[in-house]
């Protein structure tokens, strides 16, 4: 027959447990916060990266313009394309990312 103490040592025994699934979903919750973090941290630091980029657009690459949106999104020097231009502005086309200026 269970005696008080082993009664009352069961009890906290089940308190604990409560408390050991409590503790793994809370290190669940903070592993997807600190993901979250890692990612955000990730995006700062190329929106950091695009701002300098943006400071240094050479806008040309000998007698080529140079596409602004690969420069300062993916610090990638593409060459721009005159196209076509149906009036009278100026067109240019990425030959990378197909960005067009209408100048
Ligand atoms: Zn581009």
């Amino acid at each position: 027959m269970a005696t008080i103490a082993d009664e009352m040592k069961l009890k906290a025994q089940e308190i604990a447990d409560h408390a050991h699934a409590k503790i793994a979903r809370l290190d669940e919750e903070l592993s997807k916060i600190e993901k979250q973090k890692a990612k955000i941290d990730a995006e700062r630091h190329k929106a950091r990266g695009a701002l300098e980029r943006a400071a240094k657009f050479p806008v040309k690459s000998g007698a080529d313009y140079l596409c602004p949106l690969c420069w300062v999104d993916e610090a990638k020097a593409s060459t721009l394309r005159p196209v076509p231009s149906p009036d009278r502005h100026d067109i240019f086309r990425c030959n990378t990312c197909h960005f067009e200026a209408v100048i």
